[in-house]
């Protein structure tokens, strides 16, 4: 370990990062960072929520062009945590860079949407807020435990009319072929970015070989994500993980299996430093397209997030 992270972490980061934002990275994995939760409209009026935390002392911060997401100061988080807003379902804690997945698939009320690796479900409640109980939601999870979870979190959060199913998102290729308008595939990643030093457990199973394990899995989920989509509809593919090998380097591969069928759409997110996709990596050059993906910079406030948005043409 150098500082506190795997040596061997630091030196890929050396190459994926420009040297500019090198040491902002690297600090942001020391860091105790705030809180940040999304007000849930399916359970409260967002107002009356915002008011509710300001009663109970809790200061909550508003972020600029994110409509229902709150700031809060590090040292509540148990509080946070024991209070009746999340308790009740009235606030679902997640990270902010985790808030920006729904908005960008961007579902309305009549569509039928999947969220393909749900658990423990805070982006499927997050688009069925957004779909406001309207249209069809169908999530999938292939472990029991973490489904409970997702069912738990989707009862407390009043999302009614989401369909779970427990299985192998890999299986909705063959099963569901050209069906959905939005498909959101939050891959299961290595998480590098939930790594913190002084944290043993966020550091112990890094490894290359974690990233190669998991990079296999996402390139069959992502290819059935964009086989379950209808022509026309969208696909966003999200990592927690800095890696190419699970990010630039999986849509890549994904999409050269459309042969054209596939576009990149460029967008923009606030209140967070983002940087364009890789378009190369160790020697191996990606579609120049990959520049419309997205990097979340980690920081003082943010962790570390990789977003694709895809459009299948008709
Ligand atoms: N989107 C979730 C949220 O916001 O709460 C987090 C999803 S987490 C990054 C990835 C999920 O994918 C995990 O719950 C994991 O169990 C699940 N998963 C693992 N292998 C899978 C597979 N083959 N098909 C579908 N989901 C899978």
């Amino acid at each position: 370990m150098t500082s506190g992270l795997p040596a061997e972490f630091i030196e890929r980061l050396g190459r994926i990062v420009a040297s500019d934002d090198l040491p902002l990275v690297l600090e942001s994995f020391a860091i105790t960072k705030p809180i940040f939760a999304r007000l849930n409209p399916l359970r409260a009026a967002p107002d009356e929520t915002f008011a509710e935390l300001e009663q109970a002392g809790f200061s909550p911060r508003r972020v600029a062009g994110h409509e229902t997401a709150l700031r809060f100061e590090p040292s509540c988080r148990d509080d946070l945590m024991r209070s009746a807003a999340v308790n009740e379902g009235r606030l679902y804690p997640q990270s902010l860079s985790s808030q920006c997945a729904a908005p960008l698939l961007d579902p309305v009320g009549a569509e039928w949407v999947l969220d393909l690796a749900a658990a423990p479900g805070g982006k499927t409640l997050h688009l069925a807020a957004l779909m406001n109980n309207e249209g069809r939601l169908s999530a999938v999870e292939p472990i029991r435990p973490r489904m409970y979870r997702l069912a738990e979190n989707l009862k407390r959060g009043g999302a009614t009319h989401v369909k779970t199913y427990l299985m192998d998102g890999r299986a909705v290729e063959r099963k569901t072929p050209d069906r959905f308008d939005r498909v959101l595939l939050d891959a299961p990643c290595s998480s590098e970015s939930r790594m913190r030093i002084g944290d043993e457990e966020s550091l112990r199973y890094w490894s290359p070989r974690k990233i190669g394990e998991q990079s296999r899995k996402q390139l069959g989920l992502l290819s059935a994500a964009l086989r379950a989509c209808r022509p026309g509809g969208r696909v966003l593919y999200s990592t927690c993980s800095l890696a190419p090998e699970e990010n630039e380097r999986i849509v890549d591969q994904a999409i050269r299996r459309f042969d054209g069928e596939i576009e990149i759409l460029p967008f923009t997110i606030p209140s967070v430093i983002q940087r364009a996709g890789l378009t190369a990596w160790e020697g191996e050059a990606f579609m120049p397209e990959l520049a419309n993906t997205c990097r979340i910079l980690p920081s003082s406030e943010v962790d570390a997030f990789f977003l694709a948005l895809l459009q299948r043409h008709s």
